[in-house]
């Protein structure tokens, strides 16, 4: 269930001459604001000064006409954030901008570092006190500690001291930088725009504002944007790509390109293996919006039962600073979704989602289903059972609260309360994506993290297992 698995961040660079950056750089971290709700940044530079303006909330909430008018330059850096690591305060908000060489350095990141305490330690030991709690101020620190006195020559020193997933913009006042780490965990691709170029976490933040796709940064690689011109360093070797299978499930846009498949595709064909495994006889497939309606087409396609939407999602709901009374409260799902009874009513659905994570709001919504008179609930999910945590930068839950970390599929289908419940398999899953199982980091699935994570981290988000 998408509405319980938290994305982590969007990444948005621009360099144009000729126009606007800030109001471009609002744009597309608009279409990038699916990975990030809580906070957004945007930093401008003119090659001499820079300037940035960021806080809590949506970019809508965030920005007016006049504060972009205030940021000028030709050179900007924009983000999105949802906190995995460091809680949610002003001073956790992105770009993170530290003083260096008489200027400064701007980091955005999407991903989450596995030895950010280690990183963290070694240089408060060296007198650095951190303003936040998050790992990029770690990076943003590093780059400015730097001796080199070029900001590329800084980052090809401080990338190899990262452990952990890291798609990076980083900015000062005369460059900007697109940087991957060796496994590619999170994406991040280039685009040209008219004279210059474009760096987004998502090829959705290209489309927006009429950028050209280039083409994605490769895991270790480094692309380089100075004095208009683009260029591409490979800094570490590539290790086995891992690129976050839920990109492909639910994170991205089915709008956005990944590995030169369009999402939308990959979910369509999801859903129509999903109908290949668990056919039922129904009389309307309807997705939970919006995540789960491409494989639901996909799904009504193979099968040949009609595709139908019963649940309509309020789409202003959100994020919202202002706090639920009790009552609402307890209306649950239904602030976010509400049911058309009357197309439900004595229906046999067949329910397509992408994903069941603690398995609560599946049950809510499977009881509002019944309770609008649905005469059977057929869940089918586009992804395979989610057993294990993520420590690269998404928050799902720690693994006791993942329902299929403890429980079959067929005691899942019972607490949810559906008539019958299937998962889509990892070999139809992959197959769905057009690439090898190897250039994927599948960890939620088969607890094969691509990049060791320390037994400290692994305890405190696998309870379960300590205990
Ligand atoms: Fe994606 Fe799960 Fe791997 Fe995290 S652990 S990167 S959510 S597949």
């Amino acid at each position: 269930m998408s509405f319980e698995i938290n994305e982590s961040c969007g990444v948005f660079a621009i360099y144009a001459r000729e126009d606007d950056v800030a109001k471009l750089t609002y744009y597309a971290l608009y279409a990038l604001q699916h990975r990030g709700q809580e906070s957004v940044g945007i930093a401008v530079a003119d090659g001499q000064e820079s300037v940035m303006l960021k806080d809590m909330g949506m970019v809508s909430q965030v920005f007016s006409e006049r504060d972009l008018q205030s940021l000028k330059g030709h050179m900007a850096l924009g983000h999105v954030r949802y906190s995995t690591t460091g809680s949610s305060f002003w001073e956790n908000s992105q770009p993170i901008q530290v003083p260096r060489r008489g200027g400064s350095v701007y980091v955005a990141h999407n991903g989450n570092l596995i030895n950010t305490d280690e990183l963290r330690g070694q240089l408060q030991a060296q007198g650095v006190r951190f303003r936040s709690t998050s790992d990029t101020e770690v990076i943003a620190v590093l780059l400015a500690r730097s001796d080199a006195d070029d900001v590329v020559e800084a980052a090809k020193e401080v990338m190899p001291m990262l452990q952990g997933a890291y798609s990076l913009g980083v900015m000062t006042e005369e460059k900007i930088l697109g940087i991957r780490d060796p496994y590619g965990i999170r994406p991040l691709c280039v685009g040209k725009y008219m004279d210059g170029y474009v760096i987004s976490s998502e090829s959705c933040g290209l489309d927006i504002i009429g950028a050209e796709y280039v083409r994605e940064i490769a895991p270790g690689e480094m692309a380089i944007i100075a004095d208009g011109e683009l260029r591409f360093e490979r800094v570490m070797e590539a290790r086995k790509p891992s690129l976050c299978i839920f990109e492909f499930i639910y994170f991205a846009r089915p709008d956005s390109v990944m590995y030169g498949t369009y999402l939308y595709h990959a979910r369509k064909h999801m859903g129509m293996s999903l109908a290949d495994e668990a056919p039922v006889q129904a009389d309307v497939v309807m997705p939970i919006p919006d995540t789960g309606v491409p494989a639901a087409i996909g799904y009504s396609q193979a099968s040949g039962i009609p595709f139908g939407e019963g649940l309509i999602k309020n789409r202003y709901v959100g994020r919202t600073f202002i706090q639920p009374t009790q009552a609402i409260r307890q209306l649950g799902v239904r602030l976010k979704l509400n049911p058309l009874v009357r197309d439900i009513r004595g229906k046999r659905l067949v329910v397509v989602d992408d994903s069941i994570v603690r398995g609560n709001t599946t049950k809510e919504i499977v009881k509002m289903l019944r309770d609008a008179g649905a005469s059977e609930v057929h869940m089918r999910i586009s992804s395979p059972p989610d057993r294990f945590p993520c420590f690269y930068g998404i928050d799902t839950a720690i693994r006791q609260e993942l329902i299929a970390s403890s429980r079959s599929v067929e005691e899942i289908r019972e607490f949810i309360g559906a008539d019958t419940l299937h998962y889509l398999s990892m070999e139809n899953l992959v197959r769905a994506t057009g690439r090898p199982r190897e250039e994927f980091c599948m960890a939620c699935f088969d607890g094969r993290y691509p990049i060791p994570v320390p037994d400290e981290m692994k305890m405190a988000k696998c309870r379960l297992e300590a205990v």
